[in-house]
């Protein structure tokens, strides 16, 4: 596995792969790398000739009070789970080669960074674009992967490669679940004990809200009510908040009519968890 930090050295290294005719496909991530992310890759490698990783905590999509500087980093143990996995390249950047300190050209994504995860994380979604755009024009891949634990994230991103003629195909990897549901996240790593028990209860409220639409629930305000009574009652979870929302505008649903997207965020401590299903 090449290990790559130079975004020129990038540059040049795809503009090679892709005159060679051959496909890249590209997974962007901030790291401390889990089960989640590599499937996220096994995806890549199904589908394309050469995969790109990159390992990059993106200060632009962290707010003041966010955990930049305390967000996990392990690019060893990371790298050594890339290269089990036969990644073609590592491009780990430095953040004085990605963010410019005269940066002055970011990627608005209107209303749908305001909602959701944006209401709470002003700028958050525009920080993610911006350096999502600016990895595509390094790499020029044929094929990014995304999780579906960051919904919001892979729909904006779709749509940022729709509005600007970016010809990025977006492929969307369902979300990699433990074993009592939870859905795998690096901030997983900040729980104890006691809240790591606590937390997979947001995706049992998520569960509880799909029996209820199946025995014909129509009301959204109601299947939010028992979503937080849910996750209130058995735990010390803080909502930040429960969501049903059209699953590509991301407008409010007052009453179900499939598809939505049950999107949730909520704090055990400190810890900010977020989870959604498709129904
Ligand atoms: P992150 O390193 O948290 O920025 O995540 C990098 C990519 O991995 C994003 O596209 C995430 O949506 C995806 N991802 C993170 N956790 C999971 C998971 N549990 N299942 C599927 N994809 C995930």
């Amino acid at each position: 596995m090449l290990v790559i930090t130079d975004p020129q050295k990038m540059r040049k290294y795809c503009a090679s792969i892709s005159r060679k005719g051959l496909s890249i496909g590209f997974v962007p991530t901030m790291g401390a790398l889990h089960e989640g992310h590599l499937e996220l890759v096994k995806a890549a490698k199904k589908r394309s000739d050469v995969v790109i990783v990159s390992i990059f905590v993106n200060p632009i999509q962290f707010g003041p009070k966010e955990d930049f500087k305390k967000y996990p980093r392990d690019i060893k143990k990371d790298a050594a789970l890339l290269k089990k996995e036969k990644v073609d390249v590592l491009f780990n950047p430095s953040v004085e080669d990605m963010i410019p300190k005269d940066l002055l050209s970011y990627v608005e994504v209107g209303k749908m960074g305001d909602v959701l995860c944006g209401t709470s994380r002003p700028g958050h979604f525009r920080g993610v674009a911006t350096i999502v755009a600016k990895f595509f024009n390094i790499i020029r891949p044929d094929t990014a992967f995304f999780g579906a634990k960051d919904f919001q994230q892979q729909a904006i991103i779709r749509k940022m490669v729709k509005d600007l003629d970016m010809g990025v195909e977006i492929v969307t990897v369902a979300t990699v679940r433990e074993k009592s549901g939870l859905a795998k996240s690096s901030r997983n790593a900040y729980l104890s004990a006691e809240q790591r028990a606590q937390a997979p209860a947001l995706y049992a409220s998520l569960l509880l809200a799909k029996r209820m639409i199946a025995a014909g629930e129509k009301s959204a305000s109601k299947i939010i009510v028992a979503i937080k009574k849910n996750i209130l009652s058995r735990t010390d979870f803080v909502v930040d908040y429960v969501s049903i929302v059209d699953s590509e505008t991301f407008e409010e649903k007052k009453t179900i009519k499939r598809p939505v997207l049950i999107a949730v965020a909520a704090y055990l401590g400190k810890t900010r968890l977020i989870d959604n299903i498709l129904v």
